[in-house]
């Protein structure tokens, strides 16, 4: 086995294989080191924006494929007492991620990436402080010292690699914390009757019913903190909201990150992608195509620093810029608003539900799209008059106006901070500092009051 690459990857996931493609088609060496014996996922069946396929230049599944589930054209969304229907057209394919990833597997192979299979990275390999490669262990025990221009951690949560670099290296080391995770329950499910429903979610309770693999559908719900605030809020759905009676087949879990990205994606011959970064959408915990969107600017960024045989922190620099003004600023904003947002009460959001604002149709629309509600004026001013009109009439609290208020302003600042996002290593120190006192600002995440 050759021992020297251009890019190492660590993690055969969703944001590893598609990276490792892309680069190898550039005609780079590249190696997939990867735990498990083979391409899989604990995860089965997932979601991916139909419209991204394009963006992200992937072919579409064949219909009469493995992988392959439905397409939904439209889903529903409905209030917390299961009122106000808004039905949102922004087509999605179901599909099962474990041959889904095999698929992207199979191009990398086809343009020539190399996997090294039941083997776990270990460590860093460091040369006068700087990273130049990988130890690792195959499950037989046997050590291997890999050497790559660029080492990418693609390895999930656990951001192995991240996470054991030296303090000094540039990039966070911080590990996700259990109360900065996204707690996610899926319940395959039989319908026992004749009734059933299709495709149908409940933001109030991070809940919804989708097309499924296995059985009929899939029941899910999301929670911060725990899962058993997800059994909790669960109870609490069903005291409100009648479905059909059904059977469970099987269940799954899993986890997504909710929290900050690091400051910084790169360091010198060091990148890193996916769960490992923290990409996941602040507003659904998905991860898989807005992990993609770093991996897609850094194949230009970094075949241009293959080329000149630089892969310090400045020549990846561009990565950073180009994702924390855009995407990342978005993502900021958003997840700065989204614990307050989360304690919104039962009456308040079935109120704002009644009245078609911040849950309209076309805000979920615009949310999945674009990542970001469009407010005009006159729709801010026609959301502040619902607001006075709801505090005055007793559907909405002051208290709840006062902490929406209050969050607006402190995601708006964060946000902005995001679009200035230094086109250097050297302004960064000191933005670094500036963005950690505005998080600090930030109320933490706490269990819904249901
Ligand atoms: C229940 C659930 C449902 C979800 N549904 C969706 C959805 O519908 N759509 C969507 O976009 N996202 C969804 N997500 C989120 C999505 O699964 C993640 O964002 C995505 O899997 C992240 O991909 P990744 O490649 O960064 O990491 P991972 O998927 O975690 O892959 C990491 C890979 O690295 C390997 N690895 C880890 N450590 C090491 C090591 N030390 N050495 C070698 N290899 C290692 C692992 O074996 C794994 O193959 C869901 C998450 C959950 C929990």
């Amino acid at each position: 086995m050759d021992k020297k690459f251009d890019i190492i990857i660590i993690g055969g996931g969703p944001s590893g294989l598609y990276f490792a493609w892309k680069m190898a088609e550039k005609g780079f060496s590249i190696l997939v080191v990867e735990k498990r014996d083979k391409i899989w996922h604990y995860i089965d069946s997932f979601h991916f924006d139909s419209e991204k396929f394009a963006e992200f230049d992937i072919p579409e599944p064949e219909k009469n494929s493995e992988e392959f589930v439905t397409i939904k054209e439209l889903s529903i969304n409905l209030s917390p007492f299961g009122n106000y229907p808004k039905y949102i057209i922004y087509p999605f394919h179901v599909l099962r991620l474990p041959y889904y990833l095999q698929r992207i597997a199979e191009y990398g192979k086809k343009a020539g990436v190399q996997f090294q299979f039941n083997t776990t990275y270990v460590g860093p390999k460091l040369k006068k402080g700087k990273l130049i490669g990988i130890y690792a262990e195959t499950t037989e025990g046997k050590q291997l010292e890999l050497f790559g221009k660029l080492i990418v951690d693609a390895t999930g949560i656990t951001a192995s690699v991240r996470t054991s670099l030296p303090d000094y290296y540039g990039v966070e080391t911080f590990v996700v914390r259990p109360d900065e995770l996204f707690y996610v329950l899926l319940k395959y499910i039989k319908w026992a009757g004749e009734e059933s429903i299709a495709d149908q979610g409940w933001t109030f309770y991070k809940t919804w019913i989708a097309p499924s693999p296995e059985g009929d559908a899939i029941l899910g719900i999301g929670q911060p903190l725990n899962y058993d605030n997800c059994d909790q809020v669960l109870k609490k759905f069903f005291e409100h909201i009648t479905i059909p009676e059904y059977t469970v087949i099987k269940e799954e879990r899993g986890r997504t990150p909710y929290r900050r990205p690091p400051f910084s994606l790169v360091a010198d011959n060091f990148l890193c992608l996916g769960d490992a970064a923290c990409l996941t959408k602040p507003f659904s915990g998905e991860g898989i195509t807005s992990g993609y969107t770093v991996a897609k600017l850094a194949i230009d960024v970094v075949e241009k620093a293959l080329k000149i045989d630089d892969l310090s922190t400045s020549a990846l620099w561009n990565i950073n810029t180009s994702y924390f003004r855009n995407q990342g600023a978005k993502f900021a904003g958003m997840l700065a608003q989204i614990p307050v947002a989360a304690n919104t009460s039962m009456k308040e959001m079935e109120y704002l539900f009644k009245k078609d604002v911040i849950f309209s149709a076309e805000d979920f629309t615009s949310m999945n799209r674009e990542y970001e509600i469009k407010l005009p004026i006159g729709k801010i001013l026609q959301i502040a008059f619902i607001l006075f009109w709801g505090v005055l009439s007793g559907k909405y609290s002051m208290h709840g106006l006062q902490s929406l208020l209050s969050s607006m302003k402190i995601s708006g600042t964060i946000r902005k901070h995001y679009e200035d996002y230094p086109d250097s290593p050297d302004r960064f120190p000191q933005w670094k500092k500036q963005a950690s006192t505005y998080w600090d600002l930030v109320p933490k995440m706490q269990l819904s009051e249901i």
